[in-house]
């Protein structure tokens, strides 16, 4: 690995002044799972790193007029065992506890994950599902994306030289939706997933149809991608055993994984149409649940 000069900023202002300072050649580092990684096979070679580590902010699980704000610098751990997660957006929780080992979460941060852009990830499909928002700040302002527009290419993203991902805001979900996100990892419990589905179902006030939908896939494409064209087949339908076989089609149909040591790119998309499929079931289940508990 190339030396590197190491800084310790405590307070925003200074990343950023270290940010102009070295540009190009300094690299932030949060958790470290990823970049460590990164720079061990010369894959990022940065002559300057830049902890986040030491900033009071971006640390907290906080609601927020309807939406719960998770700070870029909250540990998956963090996500999975908050009380607050747990009771708003329990899929999140569900989603986070998910990823790889105890080990690897008690490290990894909500921000460093999405910003490594690693379309293998489990979050990004669980988001987009979720109708989140990422806010990014710079020495200019702050700007907010949604989930589904955050991820440009294999491990490229949306934030600009000089940005720092700050925040990611997950609204909370109608009393009378459901989420499910699966993941299917044919080889080990802490592997990354060969396929992963997110699905949201929000049922109309009588129960009789799908009033919203959004379906995140995971591991099947350059990035993390919204199923839009599935997404069409059920808004406003019944969710018979019909259109959900349909919508998993119409998903399918936008894959485009590559072949690897997780599965061809055929199983992957056979997969990925019975993982759809499964995901809106689970989903389903759930608003009909959460329907009967608020009606
Ligand atoms: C063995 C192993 C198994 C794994 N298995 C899984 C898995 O099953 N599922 C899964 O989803 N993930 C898995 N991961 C990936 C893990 O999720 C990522 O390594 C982790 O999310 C990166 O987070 P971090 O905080 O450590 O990022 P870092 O390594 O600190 O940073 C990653 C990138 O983000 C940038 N960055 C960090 N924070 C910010 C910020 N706030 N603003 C702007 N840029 C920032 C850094 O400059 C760097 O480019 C695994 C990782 C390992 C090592």
């Amino acid at each position: 690995m190339k030396s590197f000069g190491f800084h310790s900023p405590e307070t925003l202002e200074e990343v950023f002044a270290l940010q102009g300072k070295f540009g190009e050649e300094a690299k932030l580092v949060a958790g470290g799972t990823a970049l460590t990684i990164m720079m061990k096979q010369n894959l990022v070679r940065p002559s300057e790193v830049i902890s986040l580590r030491c900033l009071p902010e971006f640390r907290d699980i906080q609601p927020e007029n309807g939406t719960l704000s998770l700070g870029a610098l909250v540990t998956y751990s963090e996500v999975e065992a908050s009380p607050l997660v747990r009771e708003r957006i329990p899929v999140l929780a569900e989603t986070y506890h998910h990823v790889a080992t105890l080990r690897i979460r008690n490290m990894a941060t909500v921000g460093g994950g999405l910003v490594h852009g690693d379309p293998n990830q489990d979050p990004p499909p669980a988001l987009i599902a979720l109708r989140a928002r990422f806010r990014l700040t710079s020495p200019a302002g702050a700007r907010e994306i949604p989930a589904e527009d955050f991820f440009l290419d294999y491990y490229e993203t949306a934030v600009k030289p000089g940005e720092i991902l700050a925040e990611v805001r997950v609204p909370r979900p109608s009393p009378r939706s459901g989420q499910a996100y699966l993941k299917f990892l044919p080889r080990t419990a802490d592997d990354y997933a060969t396929v992963g589905v997110a699905a949201s179902v929000t049922l109309s006030a009588d129960g009789t149809k799908c009033e919203e939908v959004r379906i995140g896939l995971g591991c099947l494409a350059p990035t993390p991608l919204r199923a839009r064209e599935a997404e069409e087949v059920l808004r406003g339908q019944e969710l018979g055993p019909e259109a959900i076989r349909e919508a998993a089609e119409k998903a399918k149909a936008i894959t485009d994984p590559l072949s690897d040591h997780r599965g061809s790119a055929d199983y992957k998309r056979e997969m990925a149409e019975v993982f759809v499929r499964r995901a809106l079931e689970q989903a389903l289940a759930r608003a009909r649940q959460s329907l009967g508990r608020s009606g």
